[in-house]
């Protein structure tokens, strides 16, 4: 059944070249290396890494290269390092780097170590001595401007300048200072000497340092040049042994350059592999892009249910479970491709299947009164909590005279095959009573302010006796007893599949993406829950209770529906 609707799903993806291979225990490109490189005894064991720099939040891209960080060392029985990317003195915060770590264990992973690349300052520092001593490094003091074109274009040669071949011992002397804070901010940078013809642009001799007159979080003000990212990046594997570096395609370009300073430097050689990123439909993921949501208010904040984030996804009601899933479902491929974002809330809309007790909710109530049920009378009525697993058990609904359904499931004048309750129509309550309604109420404006009902009483579900047969089945609730909750219905950020790639990505946000219902009903037992249990709505999809919550006063985020109601509207509009 799982593998049926997956090549389903999968026929809408750009690529589906991983998704159908799982069944077997395919192994991925990664694996495939891995295991040589065990076999050859060219590694005894695996130490990889996952590498944020802490300047925003971490999303479902990240996810993906944690599973895979994570999820190879645990698989050879090595180990994992969380290593923030920390070079950048000015965009990062300890908020950012507080919900990372929050974020991987809340995946379920515990990194071995908890490092910085801001710890390894001062050895990187020595390092570049090491390639000035060596003549491989020089001091250049030209603008940005004339090093840009000095550095030539990919068909057109670089050409050196006089800095280039300043003598070593000048060039240590200019980084002392650059190091000693005798120059002001920009005035010159440290420089591999690598290669000004190279086709790899990076290796024209790439930056090492600048200087920044900044305070880092970490280091406070000890330093005011800081290294390049592709001059700690490499490196920092290196000092942490890490075997197999796993990247995003981009880096491949820069694979050249982390191998040169390995090489020139003589330290442990750590190898970096490439994999495609994650990309969804309907989705943003660069950081950029979402703080400039955050910090534009187009959103309320880096975990408001409709972000990517995964601290957006857990208040929304995603499971750790789901997520790892999907990660592996996706696989590893080494081609960019695009993910349907409806493969996500597959996974999710399976694992809470399993795990998430029903409850009856009315988003939009509209009353009904069962005419001949007698008035004050009530009854209780079984309903089990979760047909996947028996033992979850049941609970007793209250029954009454009135009661609240969806306004959507009836209609005055309904169209053929409609088959929810309309005049003169009969549905069955769920766990309850067949019904027919007899009249409808109206207000002045002509609205329906109610509706008016008889009962079969044979028709109790479980000992039905009446012989009827009805083909609708709604949900309700017993109008005295329901409490009021809000409930906070989303739909997707944005309105087109590449938001990315518009002009301007925030014109392509969906207004719709958030619909408050502050006067839903629900079941009173709703009322005692706490933020972040997870509740089927009986035929409305799936909620978690948000931490805005108080006392009395519960809060719902809607996860997902319970059918992908986004593939049939697209094809509606086809
Ligand atoms: P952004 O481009 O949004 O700023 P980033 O790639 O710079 O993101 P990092 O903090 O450097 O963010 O990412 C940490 C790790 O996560 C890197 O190894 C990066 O390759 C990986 N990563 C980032 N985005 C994705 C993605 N969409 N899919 C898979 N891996 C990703
Ligand atoms: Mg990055």
């Amino acid at each position: 059944m799982l593998s049926l609707r997956l090549v389903f799903l999968t026929d809408n993806m750009m690529s589906t070249e991983n998704a159908h291979s799982e069944e077997t225990e395919h192994l991925n490109f990664i694996e495939e290396i891995i295991e040589e490189d065990l076999r050859t005894g060219r590694h005894t064991s695996v130490q990889t890494r996952f590498p944020p720099e802490p300047n925003g939040y971490l999303h479902i891209g990240h996810a993906k290269s944690i599973c895979l960080n994570f999820g190879l060392a645990q698989k050879y029985g090595g180990k994992c390092n969380l290593r923030y990317d920390d070079t950048n003195p000015t965009k990062e915060e300890q908020e950012y780097v507080d919900s990372i770590l929050a974020d991987v264990r809340w995946l379920g992973f515990e990194p071995a170590k908890v490092l910085y690349a801001s710890d390894y300052f001062q050895q990187l520092y020595e390092w570049a001595v090491v390639l000035v001593q060596k003549g491989l490094a020089y001091v250049d003091f030209s603008s940005p401007e004339e090093i840009a074109v000095q550095k030539g274009s990919p068909t057109v040669p670089g050409t050196p300048n006089r800095y280039r071949d300043t003598s070593p011992e000048e060039n240590l002397a200019q980084f002392e200072k650059m190091k000693n804070g005798e120059y002001p901010d920009g005035h010159c940078v440290l420089r591999a000497k690598i290669d000004l013809a190279s086709p790899n642009m990076h290796l024209r001799d790439p930056y090492l340092y600048r200087i920044k007159h900044a305070h880092h979080h970490r280091t406070g003000d000890t330093w005011c040049i800081y290294p390049m990212y592709d001059w700690a990046h490499g490196q920092s594997d290196s000092i942490e042994q890490i075997t197999h570096s796993v990247c995003t395609l981009e880096f491949i370009p820069h694979r050249a350059l982390y191998d040169w300073c390995i090489e020139k430097l003589e330290i442990f050689p750590s190898k970096q592999y490439e994999f495609a990123r994650l990309n969804l439909n309907y989705t943003v993921m660069s950081k950029r892009k979402l703080l400039q949501l955050v910090n534009e208010g187009y959103v309320n904040g880096w975990d408001d249910p409709r972000m990517p984030t995964l601290s957006a996804m857990r208040r929304r009601g995603y499971t750790p479970e789901s997520i790892r899933e999907f990660a592996k479902r996706v696989g590893v491929a080494k081609r960019e491709n695009i993910i349907d974002v409806g493969l996500l809330e597959f996974f999710v809309r399976e694992d809470l299947n399993r795990r998430a007790l029903r409850r009856f909710a009315v988003l939009k109530p509209l009353k009904v009164v069962i005419t001949n049920y007698p008035e004050g009378q009530e009854e209780w009525l079984e309903t089990e909590n979760n047909p996947e697993d028996p033992n979850a058990g049941t609970r007793s609904l209250a029954f009454s005279r009135e009661l609240f359904i969806e306004q959507d499931d009836f209609m005055e004048n309904p169209p053929p095959k409609y088959f929810r309750l309309y005049p003169g129509g009969m549905v069955r309550l769920k766990s309850a009573y067949i019904i027919e309604c007899t009249g409808v109420e109206k207000d002045t404006a002509g609205n329906i302010t109610e509706i008016h009902c008889r009962y079969v009483p044979e028709s109790r579900s479980g000992q039905d006796t009446s012989g009827l047969k009805v083909k609708g089945v709604i949900h309700w609730l017993s109008a005295p007893h329901a409490k009021t909750a809000e409930v906070r219905l989303y739909d997707r950020l944005f309105q087109v599949e590449d938001p990315a790639s518009e002009e301007d990505f925030k014109k392509a946000i969906n207004p719709h993406s958030l619909e408050v219902l502050e006067k839903a009903m629900i079941e009173p037992m709703l009322l005692e829950t706490n933020p972040g249990e997870h509740f089927q709505f009986t035929r409305l999809g799936y909620f978690c209770t948000d931490p805005d919550s108080a006392y009395g006063k519960p809060v719902f985020n809607r996860t997902v529906t319970l059918k992908d109601a986004w593939a049939k509207e697209i094809k509606k509009q086809e």
